[in-house]
């Protein structure tokens, strides 16, 4: 059986067969962007050669790029666990032309390493294409898919952009139908969340540029930006639906599995999935040189690492448990990812730190939501102030509150929340100008906000996903 590992190289191969230079991952957080959060996709290091600002000695090449999906456009965390297909950290497998080829060439490219090297049955692919877009949908007539299974999209899932601004173009996708005894519906029906149909590759036929005035104006040249989930691609070859079924997630819930003495498959087999995800993007972005802290990228990895730290609690852990994974994953990833073994000391450290002291917090927090869920009317949400206390007492953030609520069904006053935290941050500043040192107060509270010191506080939801 072929490992994600094989598989990647494979890929890559095969581009550089054709023509293209094997150019290594970019890191996660992106060198010189500040409109995004992480790299979300394979063309965001490539983003000025697509606008001709950067030129490069090669018009074609392949990556296996890092992704984090965890904020901003593109944001996956509250799909975790409940869909087999989405990750918050994934390897997204690529190819670009720069002014090179177009659809012409893509198209086959990619039905050619499908069908062919990856051997996949044609007969369970369909395609989508932009409505507009006749010419993609002639090629992929052309290559051998019936007129049927090539799905006219109206909607922005066939228009792809990075983020609010940036290179960006219609698209046309590749899905695969995993078979009628999963629950999901075929590219713009109403069932299409599900994971029967599941979206394998995108092509993008970069063609123009968006900014931020709302303006989108024709690139000089048309490009090609590719995206193909390495463990989708990977579960599929592997006989399954779910990307929790690879190789390298059983080896990762089989880690979770002995760390904890909780069987791996029986009922508590999403708290495993969840935590093998999270220790995969805390661990990619500790070894990108995030650490976790009060806001921006810090956050969001704060975030991650303690849903994962809430997870691991509920399979029962006493202990810190994250840290201990983390030589599973250096053992599947290192090779593809030397940085992941060479940041292996500060990802132990750095986690372990972090869940010994939410631990401190976290018994008490979650028996505090049981008593207030307890108080209150069937389906009603939780009241804005005891989201806030959560938050400003036990270190929850809101999104790990809602994580815990969603499993029973309930949701959060999220407005009395945004309410309760601008009343403590209006008293803040109140008994601070008390003190008779108006006129430094705002740039105090400034570095307050998005200091590390003091533990809970500068949380805002803008500021955390505004970035992107
Ligand atoms: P979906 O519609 O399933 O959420 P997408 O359209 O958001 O996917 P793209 O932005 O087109 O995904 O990214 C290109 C490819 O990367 C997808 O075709 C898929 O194979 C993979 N991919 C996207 N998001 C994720 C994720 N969160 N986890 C794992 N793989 C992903
Ligand atoms: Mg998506
Ligand atoms: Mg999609
Ligand atoms: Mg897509």
């Amino acid at each position: 059986m072929a490992t994600l590992n094989d598989i990647r190289s494979t890929f890559l191969n095969y581009f550089a067969k054709q023509g293209h230079e094997v150019v290594a991952s970019s890191p996660l957080v992106p060198r010189n962007d500040p409109t995004l959060m992480f790299a979300n996709s394979g063309m965001v290091q490539f983003k000025n050669l697509f606008t001709g600002l950067e030129n490069r000695d090669y018009k074609r090449a392949t990556t296996s790029q890092k992704c984090v999906r965890a904020g901003g456009k593109h944001n996956d965390l509250d799909n975790v666990g409940y869909t087999a297909r989405h990750h918050t950290f994934f390897e997204m497998l690529g190819n670009f032309s720069f002014g090179d080829y177009f659809k012409h060439e893509a198209i086959p490219f990619a039905w050619e390493l499908i069908t062919k090297d990856f051997e996949i049955d044609k007969s369970r692919l369909l395609t989508t294409v932009y409505h507009t877009d006749d010419e993609a949908f002639e090629i992929w007539k052309k290559v051998g898919v019936p007129e049927d299974r090539i799905i006219r999209i109206e909607t922005s899932d066939n228009f792809w952009q990075m983020g609010p601004t940036g290179p960006c173009g219609p698209c046309t996708e590749i899905f695969y139908d995993h078979g009628d005894h999963i629950w999901g519906g075929p590219p713009g029906s109403p069932e299409e969340d599900g994971d029967r149909f599941i979206e394998i590759w995108n092509i993008v036929f970069m063609q123009n540029e968006q900014f931020e005035d709302g303006s989108m104006v024709p690139l000089d040249m048309q490009s090609i930006d590719t995206g193909m989930g390495l463990e989708r691609i990977g579960a599929l070859l592997q006989g399954s639906h779910d990307n929790y079924d690879t190789d390298l997630f059983k080896a990762l819930i089989e880690a979770s599995a002995d760390a904890t003495s909780v069987d791996p498959y029986g009922d508590k087999n999403v708290h495993h999935r969840v935590i093998a995800d999270h220790l995969r993007s805390t661990s990619f972005l500790i070894a990108d040189g995030v650490m976790p802290s009060n806001d921006g990228r810090g956050y969001v990895l704060r975030r991650i690492m303690r849903r994962a730290m809430r997870h691991a609690h509920l399979l029962g852990s006493k202990d810190p448990v994250m840290h201990r994974l983390v030589p599973a994953l250096v053992q599947q990833m290192g090779a593809a990812y030397p940085e992941l073994g060479q940041a292996q000391a500060l990802i132990e450290e750095t986690l372990q730190l972090e869940e010994t002291r939410f631990k401190q917090t976290l018994d008490r927090g979650l028996k505090l939501l049981d008593d207030e869920l307890g108080s209150l009317d069937t389906g009603a949400p939780l009241s804005g102030e005891a989201a806030f206390k959560l938050y400003d007492t036990y270190g929850f953030p809101l999104d790990l509150t809602q994580d815990a609520l969603r499993e029973k069904g309930r949701t959060v006053d999220t407005d009395g929340f945004d309410a309760a935290m601008a009343e403590q941050k209006a008293k803040a500043r109140a008994a601070w100008s008390g003190s008779g040192e108006a006129a430094d107060n705002a740039v105090w509270f400034d570095v307050l906000d998005s200091a590390d010191a003091t533990d809970f506080l500068g949380y805002d939801t803008e500021k955390a996903e505004g970035q992107v």
